[in-house]
């Protein structure tokens, strides 16, 4: 059967509606989903320019509905997470450990407008084929996705705390241990403390970082930041150019010398360097926010054996990952449900994006009915 659905609808001039679409029953290998709750994240903004019509949203979390033939990692009634890298599980990089960056199906940045091929089931909107943003499109009651973009689980959590894990949660968390592989006892140095930012802490301090160093413009984040795990809180200024005076105040927490890791979290394209002034010789400097302009680098900055990483995704391996964070959450060391700042309706997503771009939110998630 087809299901009217109502989504939000990128209209291809920086903004959106919310439109009534047509999702179709799910063909082989696919799964529809009745969505309960979708987080809002800086990409959904960013999206807004794509230049194409889709349905936004890429951190859902809901039930499947129905399943096409071949499907048996779930069935209809199970609670699921959807993972935008969805993998092809042949290609290079999946055979290699890395599915997050696989060379089929992850659309990267989203904006491939031709990856009509990762284009699970069928959406449809006024007569024609509307594609959603990574092939999952959130902001929708339902949707139709590639099984390999659903991770069942059993945990008690409300739909709203569990959605999130979906990007920003993985994406700070992945950052911490799947990629810099945090040691336990060292320090750690954390520019901007928003929805990812507040994640790498999170992820430090699970990891057992000794001092976890946060840096922000914002005296309200920073007073978040300790919440979730901060050690140290540093009050940047906001014209301390490539934040040079702030990485100083950190130099003197971490013995003269710097941090064992520096996490960028701004989005701040002139800060994709500033990590690198953060942390000590041979020190492990990775860009989180996902900078994708030219900027100019000093490179005596990168001296001595300092290490760069630019992971995608918290270099996320969804099947594992996922139900580890929902581990975490049921011990109490995740802390989601204090990430929500604020729930909205469908209807409402123009203040939740509002709410976003000021800095109101750790985390603002649409829920669905
Ligand atoms: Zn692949
Ligand atoms: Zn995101």
């Amino acid at each position: 059967m087809i299901f009217q659905a109502k989504a939000a609808v990128a209209d291809n001039k920086g903004s959106f509606t919310i439109e009534e679409i047509e999702v179709h029953p799910p063909g082989a290998g696919e799964v529809r989903v009745a969505l309960k709750a979708s987080g809002i994240c800086h990409t959904d903004y960013d999206s807004l320019n794509w230049g194409y019509h889709h349905v936004l949203g890429h951190e859902g979390a809901g039930i499947v509905e129905s399943v096409g033939e071949g499907v048996t990692h779930v069935k209809a009634g199970d609670k699921v997470l959807l993972n935008w890298a969805i993998p092809c599980r042949c290609c290079y990089q999946c055979q290699t450990g890395h599915q997050n960056i696989c060379e089929k199906n992850s659309p990267v940045t989203g904006s491939n407008p031709d990856d009509g091929a990762a284009q699970a089931g069928t959406t449809r909107w006024r007569g024609e084929a509307l594609k959603r943003s990574f092939n999952i499109g959130t902001l929708s009651n339902y949707t139709v996705v590639k099984q390999e973009a659903v991770i069942p689980y059993n945990v008690e959590i409300p739909f709203e705390s569990a959605c999130i894990i979906g990007c920003g949660v993985m994406t700070g968390y992945g950052s911490v241990v799947n990629a810099a592989k945090l040691a336990a006892g060292s320090s750690a140095v954390i520019l901007g403390t928003g929805g990812v930012g507040l994640n790498v802490i999170q992820g430090a301090r699970i990891s057992g970082a000794a001092k976890i160093i946060a840096v922000d413009v914002n005296q309200q984040r920073l007073d978040m930041a300790k919440q979730f795990g901060a050690t140290h809180l540093i009050l940047a200024d906001r014209d301390d150019v490539g934040l040079m005076k702030a990485s100083e105040k950190v130099k003197e927490l971490c013995g003269g010398r710097g941090a064992d890791y520096g996490f960028e979290c701004t989005g701040i394209p002139a800060l994709g360097a500033a990590p690198l002034a953060m942390v000590r010789n041979a020190g492990t400097a990775v860009q989180v926010s996902g900078i994708e302009q030219t900027i100019e680098i000093d490179m005596n900055l990168f001296e001595w054996d300092k290490i760069y990483m630019n992971p995608l995704y918290g270099m996320a391996m969804p099947e594992f990952d996922f139900p580890k964070l929902l581990d975490l959450y049921s011990q109490g060391a995740l802390m989601l449900d204090e990430l929500i700042t604020r729930t909205y309706a469908l209807e409402n997503l123009q203040q939740a994006i509002d709410d976003m771009m000021a800095g109101r939110n750790a985390k603002g998630v649409v829920v669905f009915p």
